[in-house]
């Protein structure tokens, strides 16, 4: 038996060319640093402006997946949803049934495992190897090239992946078989929208008692209530600089798509047969939340009690 080519460099160690397909918030800088890098990079997003972007910034522009993958051995997805996954891969003119044998696909939207699994199947039976690689660390990470990708699929694949993914991100971890990466992911932002939820609830239990949300803070950060959101994202304004709260809520991770990540990990936890009571209520909230805020930081769940902090 031959052994396999885990590199994706050939045997010359020239960069392979990739076809990079979505390029909006978190697309474009991700396009951008692989081009910063020395990738050559074939473009398409059904949006011009986002295309142009890309253009000035080096890229060849193409009129379809197809096109832009003509004469890639990657392919780069970050498309908004499962639906625009599908379609691309699987839809009328799907990609997948165009592509050489041995090409390497790695969608990094954020998908259902479900839906991941369903197009990783597909690439399979053509011999393509598909990667779910979902991201954690926002547009600044997408812009800093400090990504953390939480992948899913073969170890072979995932070999051919790292050092491309290695320029975009940070912290690569290879979480399981395919759809594991999409599983890992949400169960972080389940966690995450749950902490969210709960620091806002103390600091503003603390607040409506006569504490200084600054010195309830400090305490619970050296105490056992300790979390991430206390750490680097406190969610009640002037409490801590440069952080989404401070700033009107701007910038940062959105409500609405906290709530896509929170609504994947309910339809994952409804399908398994999983009990996430704790998911759920987060959910709850969330939803409620993102009719009026859903363009806000997913910290302006602090609102929920105080809505002055919001205006
Ligand atoms: P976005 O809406 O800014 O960008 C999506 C891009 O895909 C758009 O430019 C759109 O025109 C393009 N697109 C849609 N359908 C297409 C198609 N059929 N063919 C080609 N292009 C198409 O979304 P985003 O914020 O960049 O997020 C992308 C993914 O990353 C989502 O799955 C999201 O959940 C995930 N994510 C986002 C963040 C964040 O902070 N924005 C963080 C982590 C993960």
């Amino acid at each position: 038996m031959g052994t396999q080519n885990t590199s994706t460099t050939d045997k010359n160690g020239a960069k392979p060319n990739i076809a990079f397909i979505g390029l909006g918030n978190m697309g474009a800088p991700m396009a951008e640093n692989l081009l910063k890098a020395g990738y050559s990079l074939s473009v398409y997003d059904l949006s011009e402006s986002a295309t142009q972007r890309l253009q000035q910034a080096g890229a060849s522009v193409a009129d379809s997946p197809k096109d832009a993958a003509s004469n890639a051995q990657v392919v780069i997805s970050m498309l908004p949803a499962g639906k625009h996954v599908h379609s691309v891969y699987l839809g009328e003119n799907g990609l997948l049934a165009e592509l050489p044998k041995g090409t390497l696909v790695i969608d990094s939207s954020t998908i259902a495992a479900a839906d991941a699994t369903v197009v990783a199947e597909a690439a399979s039976n053509l011999g393509i190897d598909f990667l779910d690689a979902p991201v954690s660390g926002g547009t600044g990470g997408a812009v800093a090239g400090s990504l953390t990708f939480i992948v899913g699929g073969s170890v072979h694949a995932f070999a051919k992946a790292e050092p491309i993914l290695a320029v975009m991100g940070k912290n690569i971890f290879h979480a399981g078989d395919h759809g594991a990466g999409q599983v890992a992911k949400i169960c972080n932002n389940m966690l995450l929208g749950i902490l969210m939820a709960g620091t806002a609830e103390a600091i503003n239990l603390g607040v409506k008692n006569g504490l200084d949300p600054k010195v309830l803070s400090d305490i619970m950060l050296q105490s056992s209530g300790r979390n991430w959101t206390l750490e680097v994202y406190n969610p009640y304004p002037q409490v801590m600089e440069n952080v989404p709260s401070s700033n009107g809520y701007q910038g940062g991770f959105m409500s609405k798509l906290m709530q896509k990540d929170l609504n994947l990990a309910m339809q994952t936890a409804q399908d398994t047969n999983v009990e996430t009571p704790m998911g759920a209520k987060a959910t709850e909230l969330y939803e409620a939340h993102t009719v009026e805020n859903g363009d806000k930081d997913f910290s302006s769940i602090m609102g929920r009690h105080d809505s002055s902090v919001l205006s």
